[in-house]
Parts: structure tokens; C-alpha cells; sequence
């Protein structure tokens, strides 16, 4: 069997080597608070729902509704994910610096500070050290709970060193607001109150626990074509929500991937997309599947972890 590029031990060695290395800007003081306007953004986040009952809605909020949710998926997906914390594809300093952009519309954070420690999450999934594991601290917790509290709102840049040395990339993880909030003007801008409302806030919503579903659901409930150390797993429903991103105990199997549907079945729009970019040339180098994974997809008895 494949083993992913970081096992667990020498998660456990990069963890005695670099907890509490911290070399985030701004200081602590300034940390607090930026995560307290989380906090209060999050809360006021879930209050848009109500909002719905007392305003007039035209079709044009909830074409911008879906419009804005499958477009900053793709930032979380391809972004945040694929490319910040797994390096699965390579493109430009200027395209790169878009991803960060559009992946932090999203509202999920600095780039740096996502990909630092979704990069904790593989090194260590779903043993003491992980960040959000439902098997460890339960679904609550590794949905919402680790992201609402301050135990992990460091950005351990150790972890990152890769990208951290763009100094563009840092500036925008500090001020990581600021593509959320100049996305929520244009949005105003096109749709009124109505469209910033259901266009933005709402597709905000859905996109924010989609996203989180991955930690939770994504470890708990569906199936297991490998067995990986950790409890992930496949969910079909989980990868239409998240563009791809279901398959996730294909993606623990072979985290470097730039796809995470590994059968022509399992639909993966993030990786139709990305080839789709690659003919343009905007990317690169997308990181194929080793043969051997591939020739097990389209045999007879692809999904039997025993063949693979
Ligand atoms: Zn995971
Ligand atoms: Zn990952």
C-alpha cells in the first residue's frame, strides 16, 4: 500500500519540533481580537436565514446565491486545499496569489493559516494531535468547535514555510478580511440588500459548513475504499456539496493528488475544472495518480481495499 508523505511518526516528530513555534503576525493581543470579530461575524452569519422572512427575493439573488457558492468552493477545494496545503498542481506567482484571493472570499481565513493546519490534520488525522477529529473529540467539535475556539487560530508558519515566503501570501493571511468584504460590496453593489443578503451571506452559510462537513462528516459517515490510519471516508452527497472534495478517503489514501474522484464515477468538479484551467496553461503539473492506483480504478474489483 502507498503511504502518504507525511506518516504518523514523522508527524509526531515535526510536532516536537516545531509546537509552539508561532511566528504569526500580528501579536497575541491582536490575535484575540481579530478572533473575537470571528466569532461575532460567525454568529451574525447564522442570523441570515431569519433575515429571508423579511425581505423580497428575485432571481437574480439566488442566481448570485449559486453562483457565489460554486465559485468560492472552487477556491476552498482547488485553493485552500489543493494547492496551499497539498502543492497538487503547480501555476504562476500572479494566479496564485488570485487562489489566495478567491479562496479567502470565502471567509474560511488566512491562506497560511488554513493550509497550516489542514497540513496538521494529515500529519496526525485522527489521533490526539489533530485538529479537528470527530473520533477523538466528537462530530460537534471537529465541525464547528475547533474553529470557534482559540486553540488553533496560530499559524504555525513552520508548516508553511513554502508559501510563507511569498510575502504578498502573508500580507493577505493577515488581512485575511479583506477579499470577503470586497466580494460583499461588489455583491451589494449588483443586488442590492437583497443580493448581499441571499447572494452573498447565505451562499457564505452554506459554502462555511459545507466545507466543515469534510472534518465531520467526511470522518464519519460513508464508505471505505482504503484503509487509511484514520477514519475517513468516501460520501457521494459530500462531494456533489463540496465539488469533489467527498471522496476523502481517497484523498487521505493519496493526499498529493490532484483529484480526489478516483473512479470515472466519482464525480470530481474541482479536478474537471482544474484540467480544464490546464489547457489554458493558467495551471500546471497536476499531480496524476500512481499507475498502479489507476489500473485498480477500472478493474472489475476497484473499491475492494484488498486489491489495492
Ligand atoms: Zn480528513
Ligand atoms: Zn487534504
Amino acid at each position: 500500500m502507498h503511504q502518504p508523505a507525511l506518516t504518523h511518526v514523522s508527524v509526531r516528530q515535526t510536532y516536537s519540533r516545531t509546537d509552539g513555534v508561532h511566528a504569526n503576525k500580528p501579536n497575541r493581543k491582536g490575535r484575540l481580537v481579530g478572533q473575537r470579530v470571528n466569532q461575532l461575524l460567525f454568529l451574525a452569519l447564522h442570523a441570515t436565514p431569519l433575515a429571508l422572512f423579511y425581505i423580497e427575493i428575485n432571481l437574480l439573488d439566488w442566481a448570485l446565491c449559486a453562483g457565489l457558492y460554486g465559485l468560492r468552493m472552487f477556491g476552498v477545494t482547488a485553493g485552500y486545499h489543493r494547492y496551499f496545503s497539498h502543492r497538487a498542481f503547480r501555476t504562476g506567482r500572479f494566479f496564485q496569489f488570485c487562489l489566495a484571493v478567491l479562496a479567502q472570499s470565502a471567509a474560511q481565513k488566512g491562506v497560511l493559516w488554513w493550509a497550516a493546519n489542514h497540513r496538521r490534520h494529515h500529519a496526525a488525522s485522527d489521533t490526539i494531535h489533530d485538529v479537528h477529529s470527530p473520533v477523538q473529540r466528537g462530530f460537534w467539535y471537529a465541525h464547528l468547535g475547533w474553529w470557534f475556539g482559540n486553540d488553533h487560530n496560530k499559524t504555525d508558519l513552520s508548516l508553511v514555510k513554502d508559501f510563507s515566503a511569498y510575502p504578498e501570501l502573508r500580507w493577505l493571511d493577515r488581512y485575511h478580511v479583506l477579499p470577503f468584504l470586497g466580494l460583499a460590496l461588489i455583491t451589494f453593489w449588483i443586488g442590492g440588500w437583497s443580493g448581499l443578503v441571499v447572494g452573498f451571506l447565505l451562499s457564505t452559510l452554506l459554502l462555511f459548513h459545507a466545507t466543515l462537513a469534510i472534518n465531520s462528516i467526511g470522518h464519519m459517515w460513508g464508505g471505505r475504499r482504503f484503509s487509511t490510519r484514520d477514519a475517513s471516508r468516501n460520501n457521494p452527497v459530500l462531494a456533489l456539496l463540496t465539488l469533489g472534495e467527498g471522496w476523502h478517503n481517497n484523498h487521505h489514501y493519496f493526499p498529493s493528488a490532484a483529484r480526489q474522484g478516483f473512479h470515472p464515477l466519482e464525480i470530481d468538479v474541482t479536478y474537471v475544472v482544474l484540467r480544464f484551467l490546464a489547457l489554458t496553461g493558467l495551471v500546471y503539473d497536476l499531480k496524476p495518480l500512481p499507475d498502479r492506483i489507476m489500473r485498480d480504478m477500472r478493474a472489475p474489483h476497484s473499491g475492494n481495499p484488498a486489491a489495492l
